[in-house]
């Protein structure tokens, strides 16, 4: 009677495209993936237009805003109104920048990218970074396997 099902559980994996790497904060652990399947949603030249300090296009508020990485619009993060968040579903725009931290946040996926191995992310992080710290992101080595780097990283929009 007490026969087993025969189910076999698998560890549920992690999304097989796009490498992940894994980053350690104070918070614990969270993955910065170095590709999404809607990185053809960002536009090029948003590194004319970024501004780290720009008000949330709905509300006005001006603290830490995201940058919408497809129509450059500026709104503000889940803690505020949420208004990046409304837009990502509203537009279908997925991938936005923290000026805080200048984290990478796809909604659609929901998982942080890494800005500085993506060179779709790159140009807009470089920009964001000048402005913010007045000088350019260092540039970072691929890591070595085993070693682990350690990034800042944000509450999502
Ligand atoms: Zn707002
Ligand atoms: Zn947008
Ligand atoms: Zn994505």
């Amino acid at each position: 009677m007490a026969a087993s099902s025969g189910e076999h559980h698998q560890p549920v994996k992690e999304q097989e495209e796009g490498g992940v790497q894994e980053h350690e904060d104070e918070a614990g652990w969270v993955k910065a993936h170095t590709d999404c399947a809607h990185l053809n949603k960002v536009t090029s030249g948003l590194e004319n237009l970024a501004r780290f300090d720009a008000p949330c296009s709905k509300c006005e508020d001006p603290k830490e805003n995201w940058l919408c990485l497809t129509c450059h619009e500026v709104d503000c993060g889940r803690f505020v109104n949420g208004h990046m968040l409304a837009h990502s579903a509203e537009a279908d725009h997925p991938l936005a920048i923290g000026f805080r931290d200048l984290s990478v946040w796809c909604f659609a996926c929901e998982h942080y990218l890494d800005a500085q191995v993506i060179p779709q992310l790159r140009p807009v992080f470089d920009a964001l970074h000048l402005m913010k710290f007045g000088v350019p992101a260092p540039p970072r080595a691929e890591p070595k396997s085993g070693e682990r780097q350690v990034i800042v990283v944000q509450t999502p929009a």
